[in-house]
């Protein structure tokens, strides 16, 4: 919001709240949050503000969204799919089971058509959303004990967000959702004997290796997953035109830093967590893949048959998607 006049008011200073569903500083995910704040200081000379606060400081983690709805802050950063039960198209904005990866996602909001329809979803809250990072390809997740087949999944009790939560539920499961904060004792404590939070870097991060011992791939429930920042419409266009521009371009460099950040420095974390802390790495068996697959198509089937906006995004989604991944298999795939 514009500083009102007083004695620190500086002419033509503005100052935001930005809200974050993550831990105040917490690498990774959170870096986005920061780099934003940075890059719009940088480059309005200070003329605007972010002022960045971790989940809790302000509002709790899943109270972002309607906090910055509601003016409460002028801005947040967390993921579109933690929003679901509000907006059920929110999914696609974030990441789907089976679906595109970063390169594929970024690709499909800014040259296919995906981010005119996560605006058009987000109008009514009085929201502007924007691409606010991704961690690429994340892994399956941490798991208190081997699973070898789709029967070891029944009666799981794993956090695990998103449609991929539906997904895990539809093929034995029970799917909790709690904020990443919350992992690390919840999965300690036995209150759940999954959790899935990122991919290595993230994960050393939070100290996952200490209280789960299987650490499986791949991410078939995260496949590139997109974050957020939502900007409340109001306190956006009380910017002038110049800051506006800013903070737009300032969030798509820092959409893309994250991206090259995970990237830089996921393999190290992986190396660490197998060579000193214990980690068993393990690959999801086949025929667990294919009943995950088989019950995602079920969940994407009631998904779109429920939700006339989920619809139309499926549609768009699903021709980007064919179009690009048929290009990639003769183009990213087969050269790797
Ligand atoms: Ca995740």
């Amino acid at each position: 919001h514009a500083v009102a006049a007083g004695p620190e008011a500086v002419q033509g200073q503005y100052h935001w709240k930005l809200v974050t569903t993550w831990p105040k500083n917490f690498p990774g995910l959170g870096s986005g949050a920061e780099n934003l704040a940075r890059y719009v200081d940088e480059m309005s000379a200070g003329r605007l503000k972010i002022h960045v606060y971790g989940a809790g400081e302000i509002v709790p983690a899943f109270e972002v969204f309607d906090a910055v709805s509601q003016g409460v802050a002028d801005a947040g950063h967390g993921a579109a799919y933690y929003w679901k039960g509000k907006i059920p198209a929110s999914v696609f904005f974030t990441t789907i089971p089976f679906g595109m990866t970063a390169q594929e996602s970024n690709a499909w909001l800014h040259y296919g058509g995906g981010l005119a329809l996560w605006q058009e979803a987000y109008a009514p809250f009085n929201l502007i959303p924007l691409a606010g990072g991704s961690s690429g390809v994340q892994m399956a997740g941490w798991f208190n004990r081997e699973i070898n087949s789709i029967a070891d999944l029944q009666g799981l009790k794993m956090r695990i967000p998103g449609l991929a939560g539906d997904v895990f539920a539809e093929a034995g499961g029970t799917a909790v959702r709690i904020s990443g904060g919350e992992i690390y004792t919840s999965l300690q404590t036995g209150v759940i004997d999954a959790a899935e939070w990122v991919g290595p870097y993230n994960d050393l991060a939070l100290g996952m290796h200490e209280v789960a011992k299987y650490y499986y791939y791949p991410g078939w429930h995260e496949p590139g997953s997109m974050l957020e920042f939502i900007i409340n419409k109001d306190s956006f266009n009380a910017l002038p035109p110049d800051l506006q521009a800013i903070v737009t371009y300032a969030a798509r460099a820092a959409n893309q830093d994250m991206l090259d950040e995970f990237t830089a420095r996921n393999n190290a974390a992986l190396q660490d967590m197998v060579s000193n802390h214990g980690v068993q790495l393990r690959r999801l068996p086949d025929d667990v893949l294919l009943a995950l697959y088989r019950a995602d198509q079920k969940v994407m089937q009631q998904l779109v048959a429920s939700d006339p906006m989920a619809a139309k995004v499926n549609a768009s989604y699903q021709k980007f998607y064919a179009g690009v991944r048929a290009y990639h298999h003769i183009s990213e795939q087969a050269y790797i």
